[in-house]
């Protein structure tokens, strides 16, 4: 009564019940009639102006023992009636949905339930014991090192994590370290995995982690055609958005993907439309190389099925040109286009309004610099050598036509075979990539919708 009173602004004729955890015993003792003294009678109207309901506890399981151990609580106890102090109404059943929410408990709760599952399983944990270092830490529990055994159990394992990776403080740590803040504590066979799969799993983390390590789809190389000529196959990009040069604003580059990997740039708008393209291949690579034979481009295939239109319209040819419309699949035109990009943007951050100038030096400058796949400069696969501009001039003997013409054809095949086997191992690289099932859940990357 007296712990009731203290808290009695608040706990007084409240509609709701009041759960009152007790271990104090002699409560019980007055769930039967009893004879009472002056001391207890005199709580009784009290008493009734609180709406509460008493939950025995024994004192080792009740938090707030020490508490309910007042020595005032003896008084004397004269004969009178039988009365029950505290009826059947007062006290209720042990309560298993109310949870006195203290993160002391939780973890508390969490390492007797794993205790508990521990009992069950010696022998499992017996046979694990030896391989896994197991020890009786305090004699009766399992421990590895100083981490608590947890036995096959899914929930409590899930519970252990949840411990460690949901919780404010935790507030979903990655998988390395949600496994970090976990091993001190409890351990279990392929923790690792477990926590990884968790992670994993877990929809905060999905919803707003940044992915770093996206999984794109693999690399479908074309793989370049036998004894292909120069500009057979050809691979098309612009490179728009440059600051204005001489009128111009985007670079058309087209490069000759199954062969040399010569490329051409050539400035243009970022306006032109089909015929325009046609018009600058008929005047930039016709006159050197003819018509190609295979289109690939990441430009809508529209696009470029005009331009292979309108370009056999002007030559008045009827040529089927095969276009290969590749989003970003193509390992090898993007890899050279990439190259090209890369390289095209730093020349033209230098030359911020006058790149179309240099250009034609820029072409130079790419297709005299070798290839990593195939160690030889696309001048060498085109025409035999690399024609000189800033290079020490050397004494050498000029080979002979026929010489150069079988030198050509070699390092064509064995650039080609190079080309061959770098796709091979692009696609090797790629095995983590699993394609996505009909009605299967994913999550979409807002920042481009
Ligand atoms: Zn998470």
């Amino acid at each position: 009564m007296c712990r009731l009173r203290c808290w009695s602004h608040l706990l007084k004729g409240t509609t709701i019940p009041v759960l009152v955890f007790t271990d104090h015993a002699n409560l019980r003792y007055y769930w039967e009639p009893r004879k009472i003294g002056p001391h207890i009678a005199g709580y009784l109207p009290e008493r009734e102006q609180y709406n509460i309901i008493l939950e025995y506890k024994p004192g080792a399981t009740n938090r707030a023992d020490a508490l309910s151990r007042r020595p005032d609580y003896k008084g004397p106890n004269p004969i009178n009636d039988d009365v029950t102090v505290w009826p059947d109404h007062y006290f209720c059943d042990n309560h298993t949905s109310i949870r006195v929410f203290d993160m002391d408990s939780i973890g508390d709760n969490l390492d007797s339930r794993i205790k508990l599952a521990q009992y069950k399983e010696q022998p499992l944990l017996k046979k694990w014991a030896p391989t896994h270092n197991l020890s009786l830490l305090d004699g009766i529990h399992w421990y590895h090192g100083t981490a608590l055994v947890v036995v096959a159990d899914n929930a409590l394992r899930r519970g252990v994590i949840s411990l460690f990776h949901d919780h404010v403080t935790a507030s979903h740590a990655g998988i390395t370290k949600t496994l970090q803040l976990i091993t001190p504590y409890y351990w279990w066979p392929n923790l690792k995995t477990f926590v990884t799969e968790y992670v994993k799993g877990c929809t905060t983390c999905q919803m707003t982690k940044v992915n770093t390590h996206p999984t794109h789809p693999p690399m479908f190389p074309i793989t370049p055609a036998d004894n292909a000529r120069p500009f057979e196959t050809i691979a098309m990009d612009f490179i728009t958005k440059l600051p204005q040069s001489g009128g111009f604003d985007t670079i058309l580059t087209i490069t000759d993907t199954d062969c040399s990997k010569v490329s051409i740039f050539i400035p243009c708008h970022e306006t032109i439309d089909s015929e325009g393209v046609a018009l600058l291949y008929l005047n930039h690579v016709i006159p050197h190389y003819g018509i190609p034979c295979k289109i690939i481009s990441d430009c809508d295939v529209r696009f470029i099925s005009k331009f292979s239109t309108e370009l056999c319209c002007i030559l008045k040819i009827h040529q089927n040109i095969s276009m290969a419309y590749h989003p970003q699949t193509d390992g090898a035109s993007k890899r050279t286009n990439q190259t090209l990009e890369q390289y095209l943007r730093v020349f033209c951050g230098t030359q911020q309004n006058n790149w179309h100038a240099w250009l034609p030096l820029a072409q130079y400058t790419k297709n005299s610099w070798p290839s990593a796949t195939t160690k030889k400069t696309p001048y060498d696969l085109l025409i035999g050598y690399t024609p000189q501009v800033h290079q020490p001039t050397r004494k050498t003997t000029i080979p002979s036509l026929e010489q150069r013409l079988s030198s050509i054809e070699e390092a064509r095949k064995a650039a080609q075979e190079a080309q061959c086997k770098a796709q091979e191992s692009w696609i090797k690289e790629k095995p983590r990539y699993v394609p996505f099932a009909v009605a299967s859940k994913v999550w979409l990357e807002g920042t481009n919708l």
